[in-house]
């Protein structure tokens, strides 16, 4: 580990079913702690009303995401509903060396690339407390979805939640616990900052005259 690395930013995977909250959860992080930056992914899904391109997501064609994959430029990609969702390496190497704690928000199967790429990445499972509130939740969102999408995001969270077990943290993002499970992330980032294995070099510069 060089002293570069000594000052490295912590990688964040935040992951959690549609009806976690996990968007609510991450907003509140930016908006407490400036050492948090949000990974903007690419996607080629259609932006959603009031969604900006570069903040976000970066919106892109097939085409281009297929080209960014071939020259190596994402760091984990995956296909989630018909669609690319993808995380732009370059940008997420920038700001880690920059000291800042980088998150990522995605979905199972690109954290598990990132845990097999990045050993040092923390992954964390953000949940709702049981299957029922998450029903509730995808129900109450009127948001204007068919019984036939709620199922699908239901049948999806299964799946997810059973990749629990490759997560280093699970956060219960209980009802009107939003404090709670914002301040149970802050303290497992200090507890990682905190690890001997990312402080190799403390020895050395300890001792050194
Ligand atoms: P949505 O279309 O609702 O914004 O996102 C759908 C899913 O894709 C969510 O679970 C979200 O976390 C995930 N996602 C967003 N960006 C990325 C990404 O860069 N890579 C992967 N693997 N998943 C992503």
């Amino acid at each position: 580990m060089t002293m570069e690395n000594m000052k490295k930013g912590l990688l964040l995977v935040i992951s959690g079913p549609s009806g976690s909250g996990k968007g609510t959860l991450i907003k509140r992080l930016l908006e407490l702690d400036d050492s948090f930056i949000y990974s903007v992914s690419a996607t080629t899904r259609a932006p959603r009303i009031g969604e900006r391109n570069g903040v976000n997501y970066y919106f892109i064609d097939r085409e281009d995401f297929e080209a960014r994959i071939a020259d190596d430029m994402m760091l984990e990609h995956a296909e989630y509903c018909g669609n690319y969702y993808g995380t732009p390496k370059k940008e997420v190497n920038e700001n880690l060396a920059a000291g800042h704690n980088v998150i990522l928000e995605i979905e199972v199967a690109g954290s598990m690339q990132i845990k097999q790429k990045c050993p040092e990445a923390v992954l964390i499972m953000i949940t709702p407390p049981d299957f029922k509130t998450l029903e509730a939740r995808l129900r109450g969102r009127g948001d204007n979805v068919t019984e036939d999408v709620i199922r699908r995001r239901l049948e999806t969270a299964k799946v997810e939640l059973s990749k629990l077990g490759e997560y280093d943290y699970i956060v219960i993002n209980g009802e009107n616990m939003i404090d709670d499970a914002v301040h149970r992330i802050m303290d497992i980032v200090i507890a990682e900052k905190s690890r001997v294995s990312r402080a190799n070099e403390f020895t050395k510069k300890f001792f050194a005259e």
